[in-house]
């Protein structure tokens, strides 16, 4: 992509109102759109982040052979109140909406209820058992505090799974599978050191429910960790899990959180409540055991945005980055080299933001900066006398010359 084509310009200043480091940066460097409090757009750039992210996700939920649908923003009332969770008073994030004959809907803020309920009509005997599912949605919620930028959204992306089982034991083997492709997943975000499977407050029929919590200082969440032991307990349960564990309080750690993931075992609670059931090899109706796993993909690409950045801008890891490399042109053979390597680089499916714009040096590294692409590339008229290109990393700044011919290899290597 040319950077005299791309749509955004990246911006001296955030919006005033805008106090979360994270979305400031995201809108300086033309990622997102503030609409309102906790409402933000994804202009090209943040689209091509969320995609990077949706993708990984996507490879580690289809890899536990979960299958990929989109359920329904518009939700009905009568589903809803079948577990008591129409009630405002039991669900706080509500928004509501009405159709011409009065008609009352909901806007979707989880999905659960509804694909229990569509899971009526496809599950019926043992052998349609077990099944999984997830989708990427946007969920509404009124939340009453948006303050974390695109951290803690009125409406956000996330990626939510359902898997659906005959028995307990059943269910207790693939939650502990997709504790183990969440860790793909956040490995292959570049968060996963720094991210803690962490005992949290359960649900009908688990003592614990599990989190994952990434150490972020901007995070909302608070957790006790015990890093030699690994293990990680969200203050909500510390007491409890104090207790259970066998460990004193005195020797965890206390750090600030962002809680990127989640899952839950239902048990049969939910299917209970709703009426799904199935038939069992015996010929008698059994009770369906069910597990809820969310992931925020917005909220990811928030907290990485917050814990990769510096006083220059945004770090993308590679992974995510919406491009591999900002290529630079200087001068007049400047830009005609650069075009020729534009076109090589993209061929060797490198993907490369191409700052072919009339402006200063200066202007051109500093937008390569703020929008964190990992590596840069500059190609000047002093440059190709001297035979070497430039080429820097973003993350620490280095800067390596290196000559035409080598120039393809060495940008690949620099991105594995
Ligand atoms: P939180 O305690 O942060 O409000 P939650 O317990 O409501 O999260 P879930 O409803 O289980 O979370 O949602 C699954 C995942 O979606 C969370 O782990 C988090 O990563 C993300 N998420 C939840 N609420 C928001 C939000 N308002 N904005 C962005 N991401 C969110
Ligand atoms: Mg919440």
């Amino acid at each position: 992509m040319r950077v005299t084509k791309l749509f955004t310009r990246t911006l001296r200043d955030a919006p005033a109102d805008e106090v979360a480091k994270n979305a400031q940066l995201l809108i300086r460097a033309g990622y997102v759109y503030k609409e309102m409090a906790g409402v933000y757009a994804y202009l090209p750039l943040g689209i091509r982040v969320i995609e990077k992210i949706k993708q990984i996700v996507r490879e580690e939920m289809d890899a536990i052979d979960s299958n990929e649908l989109i359920m329904t923003g518009l939700q009905r009332r009568d589903v809803w109140e079948k577990t008591g969770r129409w009630d405002d008073e039991t669900v706080d994030v509500w928004f509501k909406t009405k159709l011409k004959d009065d008609t009352e809907l909901g806007l979707g803020w989880s999905h659960e209820e509804p694909i229990v309920e569509m899971m009526k009509q496809y599950v019926k005997s043992y052998k349609d058992l077990p099944v999984s599912l997830y989708q990427f949605q946007t969920k509404m919620r009124n939340e009453l505090r948006a303050k974390s930028g695109i951290m803690r959204g009125r409406e956000f992306v996330m990626k939510d799974m359902y898997s659906f089982h005959a028995s307990a034991e059943d269910l207790a083997a693939y939650y502990d599978k997709t504790i183990e492709a969440y860790k793909r997943v956040y490995d292959r975000l570049g968060i996963g050191a720094e991210t803690y499977v962490t005992f949290a407050s359960g649900g009908a029929f688990t003592k614990f429910s599990h989190e994952f919590q990434t150490i972020c200082d901007a995070g909302e969440d608070i957790i006790y960790l015990h890093r030699e032991k690994n293990i990680a307990v969200n203050e909500e349960v510390i007491d409890e899990a104090v207790a259970e564990l066998g460990i004193q309080r005195e020797e965890f750690e206390k750090v600030k959180t962002a809680e990127m993931g989640n899952i839950f075992n239902f048990g049969t609670q939910k299917t209970d409540e709703m009426g799904l059931y199935y038939t069992g090899e015996d010929g008698t109706k059994k009770s369906l055991h069910i597990g809820s796993y969310g992931i925020g993909i917005t909220r990811a690409m928030g907290v990485i945005a917050e814990k990769f950045s510096d006083d220059k801008g945004l770090i993308w890891p590679t992974a995510i980055a919406p491009y591999h490399v900002y290529l630079v042109s200087i001068g007049q053979n400047g830009q005609q080299e650069a075009d020729k390597v534009y076109e090589q680089l993209v061929s060797a499916g490198i993907e490369v933001l191409y700052d072919d714009r009339d402006e200063r040096p200066g202007a051109k590294f500093a937008d390569a900066e703020l929008m964190g692409i990992p590596l840069r590339l500059t190609i000047s008229d002093r440059g190709i006398e001297a035979g070497k290109h430039e080429l820097t990393t973003r993350v620490n700044g280095e800067t390596t010359l290196v000559s035409a011919t080598e120039l393809i290899d060495e940008v690949a290597q620099k991105l594995l």
